[in-house]
């Protein structure tokens, strides 16, 4: 199937992007990377009148860090923060994420700021917000405005983002010297969007994790800061309480049924995936079965 009709139009600055999409109201889309809004069209799930291609604005790019604050253009495309020493030294995370996201043709062009606003429950880069407990930056023609990651993602396809805004850059704080990182998903192929994934941030003190943040996707609506963590912090971990988080965890899940996996399968993948998280950043072997049962 091919797209419905549509205007197309470059944006020559972030203010004429902002106009166009005041003027187009929601039959207007933004076009970054093209590599989720076009597929769309093509199987007419989004029939806008008119594109905005911003693809052009080199305002938008650039991954810069300040003090201790690390800063992503929205254009930054996925290969952008694959090959990035800054993101390789202050958000290693990230980097070990964007290498699951999709397959090279695809990285070439995909960009961060259109992965989060596309919002899909099961990217990964929308969980590595939440565990970075970044900033999303957007802006429309009233001003900007700061949303905290785990205020942005609303439901499946849906943010915070109103038709007249535009993503335009993330902040997140630059991993300290006492940060650990955990990111592990299930999918069919490497490559493939998650069938549960997680992407976590901590600090780890004497054993002991002094600060948890567990970013769960692909197990609801949209991406899951999980509240669980709470019980592993601060605490000499046992295989007790570790059962005790994961008992936690299961009942914050929503996951859905779909080809891939029931429910019941995801909820199962995603405690497998909290303990070998807690057992690989505590370096803890013996707890690396200790949440899934
Ligand atoms: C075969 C295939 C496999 C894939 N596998 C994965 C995967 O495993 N994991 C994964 O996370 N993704 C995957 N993707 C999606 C891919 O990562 C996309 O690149 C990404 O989701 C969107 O980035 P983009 O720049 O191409 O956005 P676009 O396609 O240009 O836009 C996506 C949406 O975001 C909006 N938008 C884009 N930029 C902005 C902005 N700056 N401000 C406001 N709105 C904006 C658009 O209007 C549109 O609604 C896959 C895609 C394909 C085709």
């Amino acid at each position: 199937m091919k797209a419905s009709a549509f205007a197309y139009a470059r944006a020559t600055s972030v203010a004429n992007a902002l106009d166009l999409l005041a003027a187009h109201g929601d039959k207007a889309k933004v076009l970054s990377g093209g590599q989720s809004l076009m597929p769309a069209m093509n199987l007419r799930l989004n029939s806008p009148e008119l594109i905005v291609d911003i693809g052009e604005l080199a305002e938008l790019r650039g991954i810069t860090v300040n003090g201790d604050v690390l800063t992503i253009g929205a254009l930054s495309r996925h290969v952008d923060v694959l090959k990035s020493s800054e993101i390789a030294a202050h958000a290693p995370l990230l980097r070990e994420a964007v290498s699951h996201v999709a397959h090279p043709a695809i990285r070439n062009r995909g960009t961060l700021g259109g992965s989060l606003a596309h919002s899909d429950p099961a990217s990964e880069l929308p969980a590595c917000m939440l565990a970075l407990g970044a900033t999303i930056i957007v802006r429309g023609l009233r001003g900007e405005r700061r949303i905290p990651a785990n205020e942005f993602f609303t439901g499946i396809y849906e943010t915070a983002l109103s038709p007249q805004e535009l993503l335009v850059a993330v902040e997140a704080p630059v991993a300290r010297e006492d940060s650990a990182h955990f990111f592990d998903e299930f999918a069919r192929r490497h490559g493939d969007y998650a069938i549960v994934g997680l992407a976590a941030q901590a600090i780890v003190r004497g054993g002991q994790f002094a600060d948890l943040r567990l970013g769960f996707f692909a197990v609801g609506d949209r991406p899951l800061l999980a509240g669980a963590a709470r019980k592993l912090v601060d605490v000499a971990i046992t295989p007790a309480i570790l059962a005790d988080a994961s008992a936690a965890l299961s009942k914050e899940l929503d996951p859905h049924e779909d080809q891939q996996a029931t429910p019941a399968m995801r909820r199962h993948l995603a405690k497998i995936l909290l303990s070998r998280c807690v057992s690989r950043l505590l370096s803890r072997p013996d707890l690396r079965a200790g949440a899934a049962a």
